[in-house]
């Protein structure tokens, strides 16, 4: 299974247009595939997780064991809960996210060099010989799922927890198609120094959302178009699909993420869930 959106990148109309106009120097490419991987690095690699991280941190409460991160992405929380000592199975799908991952990991100090596990798995249907004390995803990721993605993660989850395992999720509090603007355009600097165009456009109807980004310099050859899209998931619906899915959701907690910009600006929802032990009721 694998619950993602369809494979490669998607031909977003912005996208379209974008390589009508520069010609034979356009690249498409999605932002998590192997020519999307430099933009990515370049805008996410150093992105700071850490108030994010400890918001988790202060939900699991004193170290639980080894924790299951799903979509791992290039660590952005998994180094600050490996700076807190815990002991870290970071799963990810995409093969050049995970290649990041490792580069980023053989830097580190052995210290959390040793406590990391990295595993290149599909969240919606994994399995990993261990089981967890908590599991936990970061916020934008469950986005990456559909329904069914998402039945087959909360069921692996469900799997690889200890009993009275914990299962969190930051959930964005603007997943929500109506609340959006249509369509948003913002420049973001990147690590190197390279200026990019973030387009977003959203489908209320099919409850999508299209991200296009590119180099703001309009001569840049190659001229490299990145794309994706991810699902606008309401943390309502997440909360109710996990009670079905066998979880009891005993906190729901409001926190700044930071990444607004606007200082002690509540942007995201902590959820907290536990696997409840018995068979799952039916629906
Ligand atoms: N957790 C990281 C962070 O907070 O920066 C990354 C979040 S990013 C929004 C979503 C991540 O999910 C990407 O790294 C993507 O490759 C990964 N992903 C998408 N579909 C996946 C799947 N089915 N299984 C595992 N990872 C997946």
């Amino acid at each position: 299974m694998s619950g993602q959106l369809e494979r490669g990148p998607v031909r977003t109309t912005h996208a379209d247009v974008l390589l009508a106009s520069v010609g034979e120097r356009g690249v498409l490419c999605d932002f998590y595939d192997e020519e999307g991987s430099n933009t990515y690095r370049d805008l996410i690699q150093d992105a700071d997780g850490t108030p994010e991280a400890r918001e988790f941190a202060t939900r699991v409460g004193p170290v639980p064991g080894p924790v299951l991160e799903l979509a791992a992405g290039t660590g952005r929380l998994t180094f600050p809960f490996l700076e807190l000592g815990w002991e870290v199975t970071a799963l990810e799908l995409s093969a050049p996210v995970v290649d990041g991952f490792r580069m980023r990991l053989a830097e580190a100090p052995a210290d959390l060099r040793d406590r990391c596990t990295v595993v290149q798995a599909d969240m919606s249907a994994f399995s990993v010989d261990r089981r967890f004390g908590a599991a936990v995803i970061s916020s934008g990721s469950v986005n990456e799922l559909d329904e069914a993605g998402r039945q087959g993660l909360y069921a692996s989850v469900r799997e690889h927890l200890e009993p009275g395992g914990k299962f969190l999720l930051s959930l964005a509090l603007s997943e929500v198609a109506e609340s959006q603007p249509p369509e948003r355009r913002q420049e973001l600097p990147g690590q190197s120094g390279r200026l990019y165009v973030l387009h977003v456009s959203v489908q209320p109807a099919e409850e999508t959302q299209d991200i296009t980004i590119y180099p703001a310099d309009e001569t840049a050859d190659p001229f490299v178009v990145c794309t994706h899209r991810r699902r606008l998931v309401p943390a309502d619906r997440i909360v109710r699909e996990l009670l079905r899915a066998g979880f009891d959701v005993i906190a729901r907690t409001p926190f700044a993420s930071g990444a607004s910009g606007r200082a002690g600006h509540e942007d995201m929802l902590l959820v907290e869930a536990v696997k409840q032990e018995g068979a799952i009721p039916a629906a």
